[in-house]
This record gives C-alpha cells, sequence and structure tokens, in this order.
C-alpha cells in the first residue's frame, strides 16, 4: 500500500477536482450546441491537468525524470487547450504561432531539464510558459466577453488567471535566482507546497466558475435576443415592439410631448412571393426592415408588426412631421428596390399615419387609427400614405 505525503494527497485531491470538472464539461457539450466546440476543449483541459497533477505526484518520489517531463508538458499543453477553448467559445481566429513557439520552448526545456543538472531551467522555462498562457487567456476573456457580450465586469473573469499567472510567474523568478534548491522545493514535502495545492483547489474552481458564468451569460444574452428580435429582419419583435410603445405612452403622459406611429405594409407581397419565390421574398422583407431603419433617426424605434408588416414608432414628433418621414420612406422604397439575381424587384408600401392624441389617448386607439389610416391608403391605390388624426380633427389626405 503505497503512503502518500500531505503534499501528494494535496495535489490527488487537485486532480480528482479536474476529472469531476472534465465529466461536467463533457456533459455540458452534449447539452449546449453553441458551445459544444469550447466545452470539449475545456473538459481535455481539465483531464490533462488531472493526468498532469497525477503523473507529478508518481514521479516525485522516485525522481523519475522522463515522468515528470511528461508532467510538466501535460499542463503546458492543457492551458494551451484552454485558450483555444475560449477562442472558440468567443468564434476567434485561432492562430497556431503563438502556442508552437510556447509548445516548442516547453518541450525544448524539459528534454533539456531530463538531465538532474539542470532542472532549474525546466521550472524556470515551464512556469514561465505557463505564467504567460494564464495572462493571455485572462487578457482574451476580459477583451472578449466586454466587447462581444457587452458585459461590464469582464474584467472580473480575469483575476483567478492573473493569480495563477503571478503565481507560475513567482516560480519562474525563484527559479532563476535559486536554481540550486528550486526543483527540491517543488517536489518537497512542505507546508508551501500542501499550501500551494490548495491555492490552486480554489483558484481552479474559481475559474470554472467563471467559464460557467461565461456560457450562463451567453445563453441568456441570446435567449433576451430571440426573444426581442425578429430572426428574419433583425428589427424590434412585436412584442418588443409593443412595449416600446408602452414605454413611449408612459413617457409621453408625463412630459406632455406628442408621438406619431407609421403602419406600413408591403404592397401586393404575396405576387412577390408567387412570381420569384419564399426566398426572393424573405429577402425584399430582410431589404425593407434594413430601409426603413437607415432612414430613421436613433431614438425612432422599427419593429416588424406581423407577415410584411411594419411598425415605426416617432417620439417628439407630431403628426404633420411624421407624415413627411411616411412620405420619405414612400419614396425611398420605391426607388430603392431588392435586387434579385441583377434585376430589381418592384417594391412600393402603404403607411398609415396617426398621433398620440393626449392624455386621455389610449394605445389601442392610436394603433387603429394608424391601421385604418394604411387601409384607406391600400384602398386609395397603394404606394401612398394616409392619415388618420385623432378624433375632432379634420382628416387630410395626402395625393402624390
Ligand atoms: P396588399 O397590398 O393588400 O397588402 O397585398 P399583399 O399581397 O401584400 O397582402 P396579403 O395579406 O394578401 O399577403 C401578404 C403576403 O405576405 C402573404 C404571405 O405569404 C407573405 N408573407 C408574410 N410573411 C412572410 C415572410 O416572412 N416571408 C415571405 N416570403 N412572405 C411572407
Ligand atoms: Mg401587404
Ligand atoms: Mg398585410
Amino acid at each position: 500500500m503505497p503512503s502518500f505525503s500531505a503534499t501528494e494527497i494535496a495535489f490527488l485531491m487537485v486532480a480528482c477536482q479536474q476529472v469531476v470538472l472534465a465529466f461536467g464539461w463533457l456533459a455540458g457539450a452534449a447539452l449546449m450546441v453553441e458551445s459544444r466546440r469550447a466545452a470539449l476543449h475545456w473538459a481535455l483541459y481539465a483531464a490533462l491537468s488531472a493526468v498532469s497533477l497525477v503523473l507529478f505526484v508518481v514521479s516525485v518520489k522516485p525522481g523519475i525524470e522522463p515522468l515528470r517531463a511528461l508532467a510538466n508538458l501535460c499542463i503546458v499543453v492543457s492551458l494551451v487547450v484552454l485558450q483555444r477553448g475560449v477562442w472558440a467559445f468567443f468564434a476567434c481566429p485561432r492562430p497556431w504561432l503563438w502556442h508552437a513557439a510556447v509548445l516548442a520552448a516547453a518541450g525544448a526545456a524539459t528534454w533539456y531539464g531530463l538531465d538532474p543538472a539542470n532542472g532549474a531551467w525546466r521550472v524556470a522555462v515551464v512556469s514561465g510558459a505557463l505564467s504567460a498562457l494564464c495572462l493571455s487567456v485572462g487578457w482574451d476573456m476580459q477583451r472578449e466577453a466586454r466587447a462581444r457580450m457587452e458585459l461590464r465586469w469582464g474584467a472580473v473573469l480575469s483575476v483567478p488567471l492573473l493569480l495563477g499567472g503571478l503565481v507560475f510567474g513567482l516560480r519562474a523568478g525563484r527559479a532563476m535566482v535559486s536554481p540550486g534548491t528550486i526543483v527540491a522545493e517543488v517536489t518537497a514535502d512542505s507546508a508551501l507546497n500542501v499550501s500551494a495545492a490548495f491555492s490552486y483547489l480554489v483558484i481552479a474552481l474559481v475559474f470554472q466558475l467563471t467559464l460557467v458564468a461565461l456560457v450562463v451569460t451567453r445563453g441568456v444574452v441570446e435567449l433576451r435576443r430571440a426573444s426581442r428580435y425578429d430572426a428574419l429582419t433583425g428589427l424590434l419583435n412585436r412584442r418588443a415592439a409593443q412595449e416600446a410603445l408602452e414605454d413611449e405612452l408612459q413617457r409621453s403622459r408625463r412630459l406632455g410631448e406628442p408621438f406619431s406611429v407609421l403602419m406600413i405594409d408591403a404592397d401586393h407581397f404575396k405576387s412577390i412571393n408567387d412570381l420569384h419565390g419564399h426566398a426572393v421574398g424573405d429577402r425584399a422583407l430582410q431589404h425593407l426592415g434594413t430601409l426603413l431603419s437607415a432612414q430613421m433617426r436613433d431614438i425612432d424605434r422599427v419593429g416588424r408588426w406581423g407577415g410584411e408588416e411594419f411598425i415605426v414608432l416617432l417620439p417628439g414628433t407630431p403628426l404633420a412631421q411624421a407624415q413627411e418621414v411616411a412620405e420619405r420612406l414612400r419614396e425611398r422604397t420605391q426607388a430603392l428596390p431588392p435586387r434579385w439575381q441583377e434585376r430589381a424587384v418592384p417594391l412600393t408600401v402603404s403607411l398609415g399615419v396617426s398621433q398620440w392624441a393626449g392624455p386621455s389617448d389610449e394605445l389601442s386607439a392610436l394603433m387603429a387609427r394608424a391601421d385604418a389610416a394604411m387601409y384607406r391608403a391600400k384602398a386609395n391605390g397603394r404606394n401612398r400614405v394616409e392619415v388618420e388624426p385623432p378624433p375632432g380633427a379634420p382628416r387630410v389626405s395626402v395625393v402624390r
């Protein structure tokens, strides 16, 4: 029955933790389509670090140099795999040059360090490589999380890796300063090494939690996006547009400011589908969505209300001004038709305009007026703008 020192037991505990985490990521890879590639990398990272810890423990006592060299290489490879997983998660380019350089340096140092006389070199170069990898993974994680996921707390993600980078950096420094004692220090059964193993246990766990937090946050961000935006056009979907209208109603009630609504329906859209096919119809809707958004101010909101119907909310805009906006949209739509196989697909829209009529006006009434105006535009020949003033006000029809 082999007996283990406290240091060895501590390292074996970390190895067990890493095995559990590896299985966790494997299960995660089975469940998460979006992050599968990253989860598989992270499973391999955890498995390799477990292997390296076991190799380290096995090689310490009898001083089996090749095994210890293998343990060193394994941990460097594990961090390389970790970083490639982070890149896969954020869909970054995954260049090989940096990793090839790190692996070559670590490989050369472990080979050179097979001679116990050169052990300090191995510790210095391998620890230096691990430090550089930790810092660069930490940097990548916080940068990408902030840029791609708009996470304000992105910097927190790099804390465990910063700590890891610091510890490995110190070890590399010590190897250079006192090469005579470093190998014995690293492998000794000392209180320092036991506490190093436990720190590793905690840092590794916190780090894994940050990876899980990343995956969960991305899931939440995606869900939120899917629940608010239309998949075809990228515009607000009906529910989000309805919410925007309700918010605007509250705001205008508070400030007493006017706002207007445009209801827009593509003309004879069914015949576009019938003539050119559904795919061209979809392209035409995307084109229309882009066109509408491009014409609007930042404060305006554009949504897809239904099939080929769109809605535009114009905050702080009275009816006459909204009518001008509608007319401009009508003209632009006609002037810039979608193109399919080098040919223009004629497309026009009919627009109904209504304005919020003051505190007693309800959203449903406002929408009904915009709808009625739009149907009148259809009835009056399509490709035109009609205005539905508040009850009691005179109706002005726009004649082209
Ligand atoms: P009108 O000028 O009276 O509005 O005529 P219309 O043909 O545009 O109106 P109708 O309501 O008869 O038909 C709307 C068409 O829009 C039918 C439907 O297939 C098409 N449509 C709705 N949503 C989509 C979509 O997401 N993609 C495609 N390709 N077509 C769609
Ligand atoms: Mg239509
Ligand atoms: Mg319609």
